[in-house]
This record gives C-alpha cells, structure tokens and sequence, in this order.
C-alpha cells in the first residue's frame, strides 16, 4: 500500500519516490507486480483482504499509478484507462440523449472524430468552437446550455492556449462541467483542477508515460462526489475498461522521472522554436513559450516550469517542401505520438488532410536529445 508523503513536498521528490509506493510486502525499493485476476475469501467468507476481489476492480500496480497521478495532479481520485480514448469515452458516455455539449474545435483529430460520431448515434448536439476566443465561449455557453464543455490546452497541433480558469467560471455559471484535455502540459507544467475545472484528462500514452511503450489514459477529479465522476466510476467498474497490471507498473516507473523529462523537453522546445523563428526557411513557428504567441500570457500564468515538448512550425513552400524537409531529418523519427524522450515529427496535413491544417505545418514531439543535435539536424533538413 502506498503511504502518503508529506503534501508539501515538491513534484520532483514525489514522483522520484514514486509516490512512497514501496512494495510492503518484499521491502523492495519499487512495487512489485501483482497479477492475480481473483482475491480468497476466509471461512466466514469475508475478503480477506477487503481491498480485494476482482482484477476489474481492484488492482495494486493500478492504485499505485493512480495514487501518484493523483498526487502530482493535486487531484482527490485518478481513474486509469487502458487507453486516451476510453477515457474521453468514459467522459462522453455519462451526456444524456437530448443534451447538449460543447467542444473546442480543431484539437486532437482522434477526439473530434470519435466525439461527433458518438454525439449523432446518441442524438447530443454537438457545438464545435474556437475555446481559446472567450467571446465565442461565453456565447456559446449561454446559447446552448451544455451539460458539458471540452477543452484542450495547449491544443494539438494548433498550440492554441485556452484560459482554464475563465472557462471554468463561464462553464459554471450555466451549470455546465469542465472537462480539459492536459496531455500535452501534463501534471507538471499544468493544474486545471486548481484552476477551476472539474475533470481533467491525459492520455498517459504520452508525457506521462514518456517512452513510447505504453497506451493509457486518465482522469482525475477534485469532487468525487460528483454525479458525473460516480456515473464515471460506475462505468468503469461495470464496463471493464481498465488498465493491466504490467501497463499500470510500467506507467508508474515512467512517471517517477516525469517532472526531470518534462523540464528537459520544454528547455529543449523553446531552444529550438527561437531558432526556427529566425529562420529564412520557416514561415511561422507555434509554440506557446514565444513571447509572441497569441496565449503566451495566459500560458506563463497556468503552466509552471516550461511550456512542453509540443511544438508546430509552417515551412514555406507548402506540402512539398515540408515533406522535403521532413524525408531529410535524421535524429528526428517520422511518426505520430508525442511526449516520448525520443523526438518525432508529423507531417498533418498528410493524416488528416481536410481540418484546415496548412499543408507546410510540421509537429514536431520534442525529446529529451541534446538540444544542438536536433537544432543541427533541422538545419541540414531545411537547407541552411
Ligand atoms: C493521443 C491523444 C489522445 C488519445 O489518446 P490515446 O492514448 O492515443 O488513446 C487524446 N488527446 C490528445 C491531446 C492526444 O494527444
């Protein structure tokens, strides 16, 4: 069982603990990995351990994760999922028929296409806006009276900035939840439950995990007696859409170097958006750390330590010299995902081609390499 540290302890020391997730049983340093699908009852049939009776339910190696993601989230609960999109699901399957939801456009292309299904086959009425413009969410708020609102900040690949804690007072004052998506700032860099949201979610795939091995999903509440995160936990439980015990241990030992992966990638980004916007090649770089990014202010004020590894730029030329560009790099890896220590680069456009993505954009996943050695391979890549 993970003890609890003391609560002014920085994230840094909690995550390198683990969350005090020693294993009690074998004095070892880590947990171990508990496998067992079905717990033994005694001769009164009572639990003997009253934690445990069944791996869809009751898990150590996922409580130990969700335990430390609580704690780096400053979150009362954590429920892990065995993907993002589960938990995104999770999130959308407590609507009712005939409600109506609010979503912030242009975010990650998985959500908005797997949201705008869900919403037709469920009869929901889907509003899909610009959140990061507080005008057209107050409107949009006060107009459709939705159940709940979705947001994603820093979005994906547009590195939109939306305001957390304004969105939460306007969502509120028409009684509507706060969902945000916070997988590219992570618990690190970003607290939307200190802001004022009511749920957030991550897909662990990324940051969080940190190394490219694992798929996971999360959310995290301050209100567990919410109606939403009952009908939320319910479902999981009934449902099954849990986490295994080896994804949940494998989690756990990516997260003990989150805040130190979190803090080199973030260094690194900002390194190489500074070059890139001086450079005669690059039309626009998108990185919330620049100090002219259109969110920049509202990004210094609700991320801490950094601004991610999350980074796009526009080549000029448009898709053939992106793709030019792209098919020279050598250390960055092409492929998708992002939040590993390893760096990739997507060319978007490609994958999802009618969002209105230009067509010369480049996302780029910033690792953890030395930042002159990728600075110097989008050099050779860009002709200069
Ligand atoms: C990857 C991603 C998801 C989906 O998560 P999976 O773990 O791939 O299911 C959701 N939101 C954002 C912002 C993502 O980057």
């Amino acid at each position: 069982m993970a003890d609890t540290p003391k609560s002014d302890l920085h994230p840094a020391t909690v995550a390198a603990h683990a969350g005090g997730a020693a294993d009690a049983h074998t004095a070892g340093v880590v947990p171990g990995i508990h496998t067992a699908t079905t717990f033994v009852r005694d001769e009164n049939y009572d639990p003997v351990n009253p934690d445990n009776v069944y791996l869809r339910s009751h898990n150590e190696n996922v409580r130990v994760a969700e335990d430390l993601l609580s704690k780096l989230e400053g979150a009362a609960e954590t429920l892990l999922f065995p993907s993002g999109m589960a938990a995104v699901a999770a999130v959308f399957r407590t609507v009712p028929t005939g409600a109506s939801v609010v979503v912030q456009s242009q975010i990650y292309w998985g959500t908005t296409a797997w949201i705008r299904d869900f919403c037709t086959r469920r009869g929901i009425a889907l509003h899909e806006i610009d959140a990061s413009d507080p005008i057209s969410f107050e409107i949009a708020c006060k107009v459709h009276k939705p159940a709940l609102i979705w947001i994603e900040t820093p979005s994906n690949p547009w590195l939109r900035i939306t305001d957390v804690t304004g969105a939460a007072r306007m969502a509120h004052d028409v009684g509507a939840k706060l969902v945000v998506d916070s997988t590219a700032a992570t618990p690190v860099l970003s607290q939307p439950l200190a802001l004022g949201a009511d749920i957030v979610m991550h897909s662990a795939t990324k940051g969080i995990n940190g190394h490219s091995d694992v798929l996971a999903g999360s959310l995290s509440t301050a209100a567990p007696e919410d109606d939403i995160w009952k009908m939320i936990v319910d479902d999981r439980n009934q449902a099954g859409a849990v986490m295994g015990p080896m994804e949940a241990w494998l989690l756990t030992r990516g997260m003990r170097t989150l805040p130190l992966r979190m803090r080199e990638m973030s260094r690194n980004a900002l390194k190489i958006a500074e070059y890139l916007q001086d450079h005669p090649q690059v039309e626009a770089v998108l990185y919330p750390g620049l100090p002219d990014h259109p969110g920049h202010e509202i990004a210094k004020r609700q991320m801490t330590g950094g601004y991610g590894g999350l980074l796009s730029f526009v080549v000029k030329g448009g898709g053939p010299a992106a793709l030019k560009a792209v098919g020279r790099l050598q250390l960055f890896l092409r492929a998708t995902s992002l939040g590993g220590v390893e760096s990739l680069v997507e060319h978007r456009h490609t994958i999802e081609p009618h969002t209105g993505i230009p067509e010369g954009l480049l996302r780029l996943s910033v690792g953890i390499e030395d930042a002159g050695d990728l600075i110097a391979d989008l050099g050779q890549a860009l002709g200069q």
